[in-house]
This record gives C-alpha cells, structure tokens and sequence, in this order.
C-alpha cells in the first residue's frame, strides 16, 4: 500500500478539479484493505475518480482501490466470472469479448472501475449492469467484517442501489461477480446503435459489432476527460409522477417524457436543461458541454466548488422554467465535514 500525503486529487479523478486530500492510501492488495479499513477514521473510497467532485480540499482519508484479478468461478452457458474491484469497466469489457462472453458490450467504454459499478447501477444504451450481476463482495468499514451481498440484496434501480442509499459509506466493495452469456442475446433496441449499424451494412451484428458501434457513438457525443475535465452526466434524469408530466406538458407540448416504473415518467435533464439556455455556458472555466448539456466540464484550473456552483444554478433555473428538481448523479466530496 502506497501512502500519499498532501495528494492532488486533480491527478485521481477525471473532473480534474483542483483539490487537496490530506492522506490517499493506493491498495493493490485485499489484507492491507481490510486493516485499513478498520483502523483509519471514516475514510473515503476511490475507484477511477470518474463520478466525484471534490468540493474544496479534503481533510479525510481516501482509499484508492486497485485490487486487481479476473476469474472463472463457475462455467456453463452462463459463466460466473469474479472480478476484483480495482479492475478498469472497460478492460473487463475488452476480455469478456476476447473470451465471446455477452452481456456487457452495450456498457463498452463506462470510465471507471469494476468496485464503483454496483454503486450507481451503471448503465447505458439499453443495458443496466443489474442485468448480469450476480453478488459482490465487501467489507465492512469500521469492523472489517466481510459480507456478500447478492443481486435481490443490492436493490437496484435506475442509478441507483443500496450502496447509495441504506449502508452509503459502510462498506467497501472489494470483488463483483458477473454471470455472462455463452448464447447471446443482443440488445440493439437503442436507436444510434441501429443507426451505426445500418451505416456499416451489419445485419447480423455480434458482440463485438455492438461493442464497435457504442464505443464509436460514445466517442463522438461524449468529451474525452484526458482533453477536457468532466464526470459524464451530472445530473440523473428526473423521474415524475406521470400526472404531473401531463400537467407540465401542457405548458410545455414539446417535453420529452418516458413511461418508467408504473405511474411514473422519466424525462430526460438534458432536454431540460438545453431548453432552460445552458448548453455551451461558460463561466470562467466550469461549463455545460456544447454537445451534450447533461455533462458539465472543467475547461482547465477551475475548483470543485466553481462546478457546484454552475451545477446549483441550472438546478434552480430548470425548477423555475419546469417545476422539476434535478438532481446529481455525481457523488458530491467535502460537502459531509
Ligand atoms: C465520460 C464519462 C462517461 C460516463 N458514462 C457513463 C454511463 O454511460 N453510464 C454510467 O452509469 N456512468 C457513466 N459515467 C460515470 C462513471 O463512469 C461511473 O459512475 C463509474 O462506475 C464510476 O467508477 P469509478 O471507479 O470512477 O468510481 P469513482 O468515481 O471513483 O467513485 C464513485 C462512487 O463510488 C464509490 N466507490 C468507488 N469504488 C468503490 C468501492 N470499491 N467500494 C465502495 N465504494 C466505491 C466512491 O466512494 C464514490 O461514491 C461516465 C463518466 C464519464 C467521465
């Protein structure tokens, strides 16, 4: 385990914020993980740094997670592969299509690491990781004590999951089993896949057809955190109760709307946000992306709190013009003191 002090977070998530953190531990290996999990004070979890804002310097400890190890634990049609947490979404990605195992190619090229996945339910084109998750496993911080947790139990929903809800911040994941498919069963109901696959003459796509098309349609919607700092979508996609969707349509005959659980709507923050003039702002260096108004992006030196900023105002100019609340999909650091 690697102790740095006086890190720069800057260099540890792709916002790229400038902010301060007084003690980052680099683990490589699950019994230092465990130790230290019981011993340091309320320390913070890091995978990749693709989904946190550090809002101001951090005085806590921070975990970074770099465990890694890919394993057949069961095979069959649907093989169960054990992947520890530190492993990068993407080359997971990358060895299940070498190995023609199926199920993840519509999550191709999601920034982060294998341990943040369940946290939000990642998910994209169709596709939530919920889908071919079987458990995980953790540790409990504070007492070290190990605990599986299988899919029932992490209760999934859209972003969502226990880990950010009921046991936020109690434990740290440390290895996810995923069950993929041998038989596959590909998902190409998402229009812009359709689109790159008609363009490329493919009428019997593969895995690895689908996994092309997402990766190129991602690399040309979405800004490369290497070029310009950003955490993909700041904000998840407001779910309503379908009566008040109707109620704001009639003001509004052109809001987007989808049905989502029963009696309920998502619409879509970047149509509102686009619709409320924020797509392609700029104050000072945070900004909404000019492709993509769901994204908000460091165009070089700005702090975490200048984003917060930028993030609040769209917040209330969206709730003022449509009566709905957006809120972070983000996880907000230096908010809880
Ligand atoms: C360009 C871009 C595009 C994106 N597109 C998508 C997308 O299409 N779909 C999508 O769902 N997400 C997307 N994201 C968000 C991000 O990729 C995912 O949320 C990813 O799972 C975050 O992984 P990470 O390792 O970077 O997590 P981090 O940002 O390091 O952490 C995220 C949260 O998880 C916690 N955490 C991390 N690792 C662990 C662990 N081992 N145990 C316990 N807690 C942990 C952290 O404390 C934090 O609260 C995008 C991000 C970017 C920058």
């Amino acid at each position: 385990m690697e102790l740095i002090n006086n890190a720069s977070l800057k260099d540890f998530t792709t916002f790229g914020v400038e902010a301060a953190c007084d003690h980052l531990y680099r683990v490589e290996d699950y019994e230092e993980l465990k130790l230290a999990v019981q011993y340091l004070e309320r320390p913070l979890i890091l995978g990749g740094g693709s989904n946190v804002l550090p809002i101001g310097d951090i005085h806590r400890n921070v975990l970074r997670i770099e465990m890694k190890g890919i394993h057949l634990l069961e095979d069959g049609d649907q093989p169960i592969i054990g992947v520890a947490a530190g492993e990068v979404w993407h080359d997971f990605v990358m060895w299940a299509l070498r190995n023609d195992l199926g199920g993840v190619e519509n999550l191709s090229l999601i920034p982060g690491t294998m341990g943040a996945a369940p946290m939000q339910n990642i998910g994209a084109y169709g596709v939530e990781l919920e889908s071919v998750f079987h458990s995980l496993q953790a540790i409990e911080i504070g007492t070290g004590k190990v605990r599986v947790f299988f899919k029932e139990e992490c209760k999934f929903g859209y972003r969502d999951s226990i880990f950010k809800k009921e046991v936020k911040d109690k434990y740290v994941i440390t290895g996810v089993n995923l069950q993929l498919t041998r038989d596959h069963k590909l998902n190409t109901t998402y229009g812009a896949i359709q689109d790159v696959l008609i363009e490329k003459g493919i009428s019997h796509p593969t895995i690895h057809d689908v996994s092309d098309a997402v990766v190129s349609i991602r690399q040309s919607k979405l800004p490369d955190p290497k070029v310009i700092g950003n955490a993909g979508s700041f904000f998840k996609n407001p779910v309503i109760p379908t009566e008040q969707f109707e109620k704001i349509k009639e003001m509004h005959p052109s809001l987007p709307g989808y049905p989502a659980e029963v009696g309920l709507t998502k619409v879509p923050a970047g149509w509102l946000i686009e619709q409320s003039g924020w797509k392609g702002y700029r104050k000072g260096n945070a900004g909404c992306y000019e492709k993509q108004a769901l994204v908000l992006v460091n165009h070089g030196g700005a702090r975490g709190e200048e984003i917060w900023e930028l993030a609040q105002d769209i917040i209330s100019s969206v709730k003022d013009k449509f009566q709905i609340e957006l809120n972070p999909e983000v996880n907000l650091w230096g908010n809880e003191k």
